[in-house]
């Protein structure tokens, strides 16, 4: 019989989630489940094909995430950005070329792709994750949390909340939450919840023998963003960017031949000898995505000290990228509350 009963149950698999789980079991304390609304885990982390079709990048002052790489022992590796780079500010102009100033590093990238990351924490209690289970009730009656899902029903001491916050307001909590808390919730925008990525996979790395970076950058092209993605053992060539959101309503054949036309035009004919072409729209899921969505690109402020509070008698916690006060929306963001959450509760 699975088990529905645990000291700890933390709600959502993503980075926060798991680093939870992980922070708590080196602890000793092992008495965990983890509730998934997916069939996978990893949330808005997801390589697929070797494309990371949500987080890829981060840099030097993402400590947290810096640590726990170090710590599970997984390597990371800068983004390569070698060669001609080029800008399209004007569809009439030509192309504007730059050349990434060396002294500068460019941000890291994870070998084995961000889901390598996703897997080796979740590698320490793979059967604690209950996948396919979607919470919609937390009720905290006589010292004890009741979790409702689809899966049945789950009892706790103590719930960390991971979900992002805006989507998490579609739970019925009981007793309800304050005001002051579910008002800070729907306004806390999910971070890339708009955005569109695309990856498209070659034989070889042509643009880098024509002398190109791989770099394109135009916020009036199909893609307002493309970067090398070609893996750590250089193994895998792939191009990875993000997609012009008002692409989003054209259908996918359109798209997708748009798309490509844009790269062939910038990068050369070698284009359309694409091996293979993956998309991922998360403003279309709906564990990530809700329907008020607004296009947010700049940061929005992050780590509300409403998320920082204890709930239900000291028995229900938040965590998560947009909770963190530190980097928050960010994977950095996602650890650091993963952390702290996992702190707080044993404290
Ligand atoms: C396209 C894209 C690009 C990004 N690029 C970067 C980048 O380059 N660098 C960077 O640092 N960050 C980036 N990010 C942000 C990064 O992905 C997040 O900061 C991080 O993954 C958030 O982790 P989390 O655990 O807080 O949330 P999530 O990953 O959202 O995890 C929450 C989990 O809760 C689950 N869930 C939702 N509802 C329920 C429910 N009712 N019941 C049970 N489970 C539920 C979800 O399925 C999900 O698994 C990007 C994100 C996207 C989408």
């Amino acid at each position: 019989m699975t088990q529905k009963k645990a000291t700890y149950i933390i709600i959502g698999a993503g980075l926060s989630g798991l680093t939870s789980a992980y922070a708590l079991y080196k602890q000793g304390k092992t008495d965990i489940l983890i509730l998934e609304a997916r069939e996978r885990i990893g949330g808005r982390i997801l390589t697929k094909n070797h494309i990371d079709l949500g987080a890829t990048w981060f840099q030097n002052h993402h400590e947290y995430l810096s640590s726990l790489l170090d710590d599970l022992q997984i390597e990371r590796f800068h983004q390569y950005s070698q060669g001609k780079s080029v800008l399209v500010y004007n569809s009439m102009a030509p192309a504007h070329y730059f050349e990434n100033d060396p002294s500068y590093p460019s941000a890291f990238r994870i070998a084995g792709g961000s889901s390598a990351m996703i897997e080796k924490l979740a590698a320490i209690h793979k059967e604690k994750i209950h996948t396919n289970t979607v919470v919609s009730n937390i009720t905290t009656t006589k010292g004890q949390v009741t979790i409702l899902t689809n899966n049945g029903t789950y009892e706790a001491a103590k719930v960390i909340v991971t979900i992002p916050p805006r989507i998490a307001t579609q739970i019925t909590f009981t007793p309800e939450l304050p005001e002051t808390l579910m008002e800070a919730m729907e306004n806390t925008h999910t971070w890339m919840s708009n955005a569109m990525k695309v990856g498209v996979t070659f034989a070889n790395p042509f643009w880098r023998k024509k002398g190109f970076s791989g770099t394109l950058i135009g916020q009036i092209s199909c893609v307002t963003e493309l970067y090398d993605h070609c893996s750590v053992n250089e193994e895998n060539y792939t191009l990875m960017g993000f997609v012009n959101e008002a692409l989003r309503d054209v259908s996918a054949e359109e798209r997708k031949t748009k798309i490509l036309a844009h790269l062939k035009k910038y990068l050369g004919d070698e284009v359309m000898n694409y091996l293979s072409y993956e998309e991922k729209d998360w403003s279309q899921d709906s564990y990530t995505a809700s329907s008020n969505i607004k296009s947010i690109y700049m940061s929005p402020r992050y780590g509300n000290s409403k998320f920082q509070e204890f709930y239900h008698d000291g028995r229900l916690l938040f965590s998560g990228a947009e909770t963190s006060p530190i980097h928050g929306g960010y994977m950095d963001g996602a650890v650091f509350s993963g952390l702290n959450a996992a702190k707080k509760l044993i404290l």
